[in-house]
């Protein structure tokens, strides 16, 4: 399905046209990995192909391969250690993203509505519009709101709707519970050998 949304400052829709804004694809991208079960949907670049396909990010007759696979876990793990609400990696550090970031060409586009275009064709291109989509979310001012869960086992990306983009578990009722618990075993512990 193609995605869109609409730029923030001048309100002009953004590359594609749709129902789904960049920091939804960008979710949906970060969650083809399940942390907590280990399921990977892109587990061959037949896969990937089809992903990218589904989302029209590549043309009609475009195949991925092992190495195009390997670029896009790079770019998905980077993401979403970038996005990790602890800060525990800082995307400015993971040299591995940016030497990815540093081979998918780009060329402003000046139509009536500015662009940033992928150069390259086939997996390269679904890969360059993927890392546009930042930029979009930027732009249009959801990026900020895209966020991954706080619970280190769990990591599930979301969008938060919140009014004052509070949210930092996926869900709540699971890892907001989890992460509680946690915290609140810890205090019992750490306070069971002290007086009073
Ligand atoms: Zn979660």
């Amino acid at each position: 399905m193609p995605y869109g949304g609409f730029c923030g400052p001048c309100d002009a829709p953004l590359t594609y046209s749709g129902v789904m804004g960049p920091a939804e694809l960008l979710r949906d991208f970060i969650n083809t990995y399940d942390v907590e079960g280990d399921i990977d949907e892109l587990a061959s670049p037949a896969e990937f192909t089809l992903w990218l396909r589904e989302r029209d990010l590549i043309r009609e007759g475009d195949r991925t391969d092992e190495d195009d696979l390997a670029d896009a876990i790079t770019l998905r793990e980077g993401l979403r250690n970038a996005l990790r609400a602890d800060g525990a990696v800082s995307p400015g550090h993971d040299a591995e993203l940016g030497a990815l970031l540093a081979v998918l060409p780009l060329r402003v586009g000046l139509g009536p509505i500015p662009t940033l275009e992928p150069l390259q064709s086939g997996a390269r291109q679904g890969l360059a519009r993927l890392a546009v989509a930042v930029v979009e979310a930027r732009c249009d001012g959801s990026w900020p709101r895209l966020k991954v869960c706080g619970e280190s086992g769990c990591l599930y990306a979301f969008v938060d709707s919140s009014k004052n983009r509070s949210r930092s578990w996926c869900s709540m009722r699971v890892c907001g519970n989890r992460t509680k618990t946690r915290a609140y075993r810890a205090r019992r512990q750490s306070g069971a050998g002290s007086p009073g």
